[in-house]
């Protein structure tokens, strides 16, 4: 086992084991210190977004739609079915096999790639210097030309909603429910609470969702949001707006006080999560003497190109700036990788695309209409709905809309916003002719198959000109 290495990356998540991977790629001598521990006691990879965040819940958002379809919507399709039954522990277990699959897969490419896995928790302790302290508490110092801090996220916990890790839990604990609660109450109507609460309101469960902001999804577009919410409501997700809890009470049930317009009010639910946001994992990551700087909200410092304050010490994903999006910090990885190989490495944070894995699905990508008018900038929007597709009529999916927003003079592609079908693989279309500077009318000029619902994006960008087909324009 070495003790030098040409990169060192703290932190096994996405931007950490891609950073590694692609360090690996261009010939560089790789070890990546990971003390992720999975529930069953094995040390596993992937960190967060394959362990208990991404991969879990998109596994269980699937598994609690093909529920609520077999249950309650074949029978429009003239399918008839008896005695359909639930079985959530198995339904874990396969969430869990998904998991173990894809974290094993990260570990047969680091073989494949030679980089070497350290398991424990590493610490910047001096210029390319990480100690690594095992799980026995044995310490190891290890150097490295350069270090990568890729040390994620955890969860904000919340004094008024202390976990108890039985009836109140965060999102690992929402993951990992072995029963469907009659009542479910959510602390944050955010991109996580309104999944999670999607997951098991399909299920069976009452949901609640307490939301401290008087509106819904502020960043998304305002036209997307009124469709999510009257979808919402339709599926019976209770979503309170400019909600402040103030307290919980833990005995057989939980009884959650909290603040609204009207005054005090209490909530009994059978369990409560607390989704209100993660926070950067900074804590132990370096001593304080080599002089790291956090910028004013706790995130490492870094520039454009993730170089921290440190010469030869680089910082990505969840623990700065930016979205915490698994793509982002896998964007940065590479990056970072490419910079330190001596290459030009580069990310172009205005075409992250967003997603929330709800029902419709919702992704976005570039500025809203209300941040473009806010800033001035003159526009022109393009709006196609889902009824109108052949597709999504023909899949019993006709909710939502797409909107494609340009510049009113120059027609480049500002935005796309969608609520809908397939949204998350839709979106694609919208990042990559904004990454090329594409116009709406390139869109516009692009055959699309047919019958697909992406067609819904083309006939969004032909609105745009006022030339939609299949709408009266
Ligand atoms: P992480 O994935 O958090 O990994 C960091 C790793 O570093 C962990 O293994 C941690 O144990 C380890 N570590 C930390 N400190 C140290 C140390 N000092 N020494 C050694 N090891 C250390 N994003 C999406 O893009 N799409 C989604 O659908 C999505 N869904 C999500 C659902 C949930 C429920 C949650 C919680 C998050 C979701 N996210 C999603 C966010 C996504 O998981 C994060 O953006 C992503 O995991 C961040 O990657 P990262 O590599 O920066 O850190
Ligand atoms: P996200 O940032 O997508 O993870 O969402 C977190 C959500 O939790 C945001 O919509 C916040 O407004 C909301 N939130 C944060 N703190 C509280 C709180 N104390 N009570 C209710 N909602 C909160």
């Amino acid at each position: 086992m070495s003790n030098t290495y040409d990169v060192i990356v703290i932190g096994a998540g996405p931007a950490g084991y891609v950073a590694a991977i692609r360090c690996a790629q261009l010939g560089m001598h790789t070890a990546v210190v990971d003390d992720f521990v999975f529930k069953d006691g094995e040390p596993a990879l992937g960190g967060t977004c394959l362990n208990v965040g991404c991969i879990p819940s998109k596994a269980l958002l699937d598994s609690s739609e093909q529920y609520h379809k077999v249950a309650h919507t074949l029978a429009a399709h003239g399918i008839k079915t008896k005695g359909v039954e639930l079985d959530v522990k198995a339904m874990i277990a396969r969430k869990d096999q998904v998991v173990k699959d894809l974290t094993g897969g990260i570990r047969q490419l680091f073989k494949a790639n030679h980089v070497e896995w350290l398991h424990g928790h590493g610490k910047l302790v001096g210029q390319g210097a990480v100690e690594v302290r095992g799980a026995d508490g044995e310490t190891r110092r290890i150097e490295g030309g350069a270090v990568i801090l890729a040390p994620g996220s955890r969860s904000v916990d919340i004094g008024a909603a202390p976990l108890d890790h039985e009836r109140i839990v965060n999102s690992d604990g929402a993951l990992e429910f072995t029963e469907v609660p009659k009542r479910l109450g959510i602390i944050g109507a955010g991109v996580i609470g309104l999944e999670m609460g999607s997951v098991w309101s399909r299920l069976g469960s009452k949901v609640v969702l307490l939301e401290a902001q008087d509106e819904l999804l502020a960043p998304v577009d305002r036209q997307v949001v009124r469709v999510a919410q009257k979808e919402f409501k339709n599926q019976g997700l209770d979503i309170r707006l400019g909600c402040r809890v103030t307290g919980t009470k833990v005995g057989k049930q939980v009884s959650v006080h909290y603040e609204d317009k009207e005054g005090k009010q209490n909530l009994q639910v059978d369990r409560l999560i607390v989704c209100v946001g993660r926070r950067p994992n900074t804590e132990d990551l370096f001593v304080d003497d080599v002089g790291l700087i956090l910028d004013e909200r706790g995130f490492v410092h870094v520039d454009e190109q993730c170089r921290t304050n440190l010469p030869n010490v680089y910082a990505v994903g969840d623990v700065v700036r930016g979205p915490m999006l698994a793509h982002k910090g896998q964007e940065e990885g590479m990056m970072v990788a490419e910079i330190i190989a001596g290459q030009y490495g580069h990310v172009n944070y205005d075409t992250i695309p967003w997603v929330i894995y709800t029902h419709p699905e919702i992704a976005w990508v570039g500025r809203t209409e209300q941040q473009l008018k806010a800033a001035n900038v003159p526009y022109h929007t393009g709006v196609f709905n889902f009824a109108a597709t052949g597709r999504a009529r023909a899949m019993d999916e006709s909710a939502g809309l797409v909107k494609l927003i340009a510049h009113a003079e120059t027609d480049q592609l500002l935005g796309a916003h969608i609520i809908g079908p397939q949204a998350s693989e839709l979106i694609a279309e919208a990042v990559v002719t904004m990454e090329f500077g594409g116009a709406a009318e390139d869109l516009a000029r692009t055959v699309h198959a047919h019958p697909t619902l992406s067609e819904a994006v083309h006939e969004a960008a032909l609105a745009v000109g006022k030339r939609a087909i299949h709408k009266a324009n």
